[in-house]
């Protein structure tokens, strides 16, 4: 199944997050169904990183959001963690800083894009100014709604200028958000990514549904798509996010750059080099075995 058109949110499209399953599996039992797919893409994985790292010619920024336990870092660590860590960057935003807060929301966020040759992962990103910022009333609706514009046009002219764009809402059940949550609890591990606002932000979750479905349904553009990824099955959340990602990159037929040098050439160095090589080590074995015969 392609899940590029599966999940992708069509662009002016509503979405209702209550009618998507977030514990969809398609056609597998269970993970190890899954796992010639999943080893498959994630090596093909590696190499377009590669050979978007070579080219040089353009970049990959991957966006992630979800709510609290949705998943953002096992994700990034399955699909950055196929990469070559050259070439390849992880930024996450939290709360603004003092000098943050003090420019227009997408200064922190312009600064953390992606470079040519480069991939790069947001765990979470400038959708927190239309999501935390609205359900919490940071700022007036009359501020958070120009947002959505701003941002189509921030992501068009970061599109323009070579990178490209995959956002991805990893999409969970209240009840599997609780289930993460105890697995926290119960494992010692894990006790650093329980915070304070967990539960007080769960009471919120009808607001940050509503919010996130307008932030999905206003901001997916053929430029800058959002899929909505089931992510109660961890392994079809990687599976899902990974064949999109390399179905994309496979789209955007890169090439190896010629290289500058004449390889012929340099081929003929080489084995002058060799033979070069050859007869000086032939000259030390006959030094050595003339030393022995003397001794
Ligand atoms: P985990 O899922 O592992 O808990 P996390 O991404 O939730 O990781 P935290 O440090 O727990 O990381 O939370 C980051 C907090 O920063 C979130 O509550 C988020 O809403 C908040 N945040 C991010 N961007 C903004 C913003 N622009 N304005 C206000 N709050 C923001
Ligand atoms: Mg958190």
């Amino acid at each position: 199944m392609k899940y590029c058109e599966k999940f992708k949110v069509k662009s002016g499209g509503k979405v209702r997050l209550d009618k998507i399953d977030a514990a969809f599996k398609d056609k597998h039992e269970d993970q190890t169904s899954a796992l010639g797919e999943l080893e498959k893409y994630t090596q093909r994985l590696r190499e377009l990183q590669y050979l978007m790292y070579a080219e040089d010619k353009r970049s990959l920024l991957i966006i992630l959001q979800a709510m609290d336990a949705g998943g953002k870092d096992g994700t990034i660590n399955h699909v950055l963690g196929s990469m070559n860590p050259q070439g390849t960057r992880v930024c996450g935003f939290k709360v603004p800083s003092a000098e943050e807060a003090s420019h227009d929301f997408l200064w922190r966020i312009h600064q953390a894009a992606p470079h040519r040759g480069q991939v790069a992962i947001f765990n979470r990103s400038h959708y927190e100014d239309v999501l935390v910022s609205r359900v919490h009333n940071y700022v007036p609706k009359k501020v958070w709604s120009k947002r959505f514009d701003l941002i189509n046009n921030f992501e068009k002219n970061l599109v323009d200028s070579g990178t490209h764009i995959l956002k991805f809402y990893l999409h969970i059940s209240e009840d599997e958000q609780l289930r993460r949550f105890k697995q926290r609890i119960d494992d010692p591990a894990r006790h650093w990514k329980i915070s304070e606002s967990d539960y007080t932000e769960r009471e919120y979750w009808d607001d940050y549904s509503k919010a996130f479905e307008d932030a999905l349904s206003k901001c997916s553009t053929e430029h800058a798509p959002w899929f909505v990824i089931p992510a109660n099955h961890k392994w079809f959340r990687n599976l899902a996010v990974s064949q999109i990602v390399v179905e994309t990159l496979e789209s955007l037929k890169m090439e190896f750059p010629k290289p500058t040098v004449d390889i012929s050439e340099v081929r003929r160095k080489y084995h002058m080099a060799e033979k070069e090589e050859a007869a000086k080590n032939g000259n030390k074995t006959k030094d050595k075995n003339r030393k022995k015969d003397k001794g």
